[in-house]
């Protein structure tokens, strides 16, 4: 099986090298700014062949772009254009059906584009040298930088694994640039004896992340901290948005790069722990359609509504950064994530297979099986209850030999299939399949 993955290169730079590579990322960046006001000209279009042809001469002469980058600035812009015009149509079928819901503006004016981050083609505009260095182009010409990274990644380019259009990227925290380059790697096709246990991960506001394996082995990452800090990002983003000031905006932007910086880290550093304390796994995440009614649940009661609906937005987001980062690293720890539906998993008993909303007393932290009496920390009784569907994947699996991922929610009939199934399902360290 392939899995791609990126691999984050530091480059080695001189004084001068670093002045020419801020000269190179700054042209970029003013160019995909022109462009992007072009295309707004022309009735914002996501057409790339046509923004090229209006801008390339421009791009070329004022900017003084070399002829690949000069095609992938009005790529760029097409793509961010393509995007927000999704956005545009998501918002208008929403307020179709409730007239209430906000009326999506990111295309009232030109996108801007405000990072340092250049795209460059393999072979093209990069590529590698022996002795552990790149060649990459600049707007007066090719530098040549040696660079560091993992020694697996390190050995993957040696190895001839698949490159991709690497980004250029000047991190401004550590005054230093990276070379983000994509690799497409050969990896041995994953096979249900090659999983050594079945794990299921549920995830939540008051706990981030609770995940647990058939043989009771329990994580559980706490999301306090996470939705602490969270909230005094808002609180700075609302203060700063009511000033409004240039300062302000200019400040804004900073702090939600440094917010979406800080969600990243500790999604990505969570999924690493969680591959790590259950090494070699299937790993059963839920659907995300599933999310939204229970972060609504576990939000506290006393915050505000506007709060509750920004926690909400950030938590569905979040999870599926999450979920990204699991799936991303898995395979190459000799895991797999697999979907299974979230229906029910935080009002079934997993004992007994009894379900009822009334099984969570007032909503608390315990669940509480109404018909056995049976009682646990409710986000376990939601891991377990992930990790026994996720089982059922793996059963599958063994019998057809072949893995199905994503259930295909859109089809009543095999749902109700899928519900039956789920409510023969009985959690017991004594039934956990002996792998
Ligand atoms: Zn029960």
């Amino acid at each position: 099986m392939k899995a791609t993955l990126t691999a984050k290169l530091k480059l080695h730079h001189t004084r001068e090298q670093q002045a020419a590579l801020d000269a190179v990322t700054l042209a970029y960046r003013d160019a995909l700014n022109d462009t992007s006001h072009q295309a707004f000209e022309m009735n914002k279009t996501s057409n790339a062949a046509k923004i090229q042809k209006e801008v390339y001469t421009t791009l070329r002469e004022r900017f003084g772009l070399g002829a690949q980058m000069a095609c992938s600035v009005p790529r760029k812009v097409a793509a961010t254009y393509k995007t927000l015009w999704t956005r545009v149509k998501q918002a208008a079928a929403q307020r179709a059906v409730n007239p209430k819901a906000r009326r999506y503006k990111g295309l009232d004016t030109a996108p801007k584009f405000v990072s340092r981050t250049l795209s460059y083609q393999y072979g093209r505009d990069y590529s590698f040298k022996t002795g552990q260095q790149v060649s990459i182009a600049t707007l007066a010409g090719r530098l040549m930088l040696p660079y560091e990274g993992y020694r697996k990644h390190l050995d993957w380019i040696a190895d001839g694994a698949r490159i991709g259009a690497a980004q250029l990227w000047y991190d401004t925290r550590k005054k230093q640039y990276f070379l983000l380059v994509p690799l497409e790697i050969e990896l041995p096709d994953p096979e249900p004896v090659t999983h050594q246990q079945v794990v299921g991960v549920d995830v939540g506001m008051r706990y981030f992340a609770v995940a647990s394996n058939l043989s009771g082995k329990a994580f559980f990452k706490s999301g306090k901290e996470t939705l602490r800090h969270a909230e005094r990002f808002q609180k700075a983003r609302k203060s700063l948005q009511q000033k409004g000031t240039r300062s302000a905006v200019r400040r804004l932007v900073a702090l939600s790069g440094r917010e979406r910086r800080f969600i990243a880290d500790v999604n990505s550093s969570l999924a690493s722990v969680i591959l790590k304390t259950y090494p070699h796994a299937l790993i059963g995440v839920e659907e995300l359609t599933g999310v939204r009614d229970r972060t609504e649940r576990r939000s506290r009661p006393n915050s505000s509504e506007q709060t509750r609906k920004a926690n909400r937005r950030r938590a569905k987001w979040s999870y599926a950064e999450l979920l990204g980062f699991l799936s991303y690293k898995a395979p190459l720890l000799g895991s797999t994530v697999v979907k299974v539906d979230a229906h029910y998993t935080s009002q079934t008993c997993p004992k007994y297979g009894h379900c009822s909303r009334d099984n969570r007393p007032r909503k608390g932290l315990m669940f509480v099986c109404e018909r056995c009496g049976y009682q646990l920390h409710a986000d376990l009784v939601g891991a377990r209850n992930v990790g026994l569907r996720a089982l059922l994947v793996r059963q599958d699996w063994m019998s057809t030999g072949r893995l199905s991922c994503a259930p295909d929610v859109s089809d009543a009939e095999t749902k109700a299939a899928r519900l039956s199934r789920y409510a023969e399902l009985r959690w017991s360290p004594d039934t956990s399949p002996r792998l």
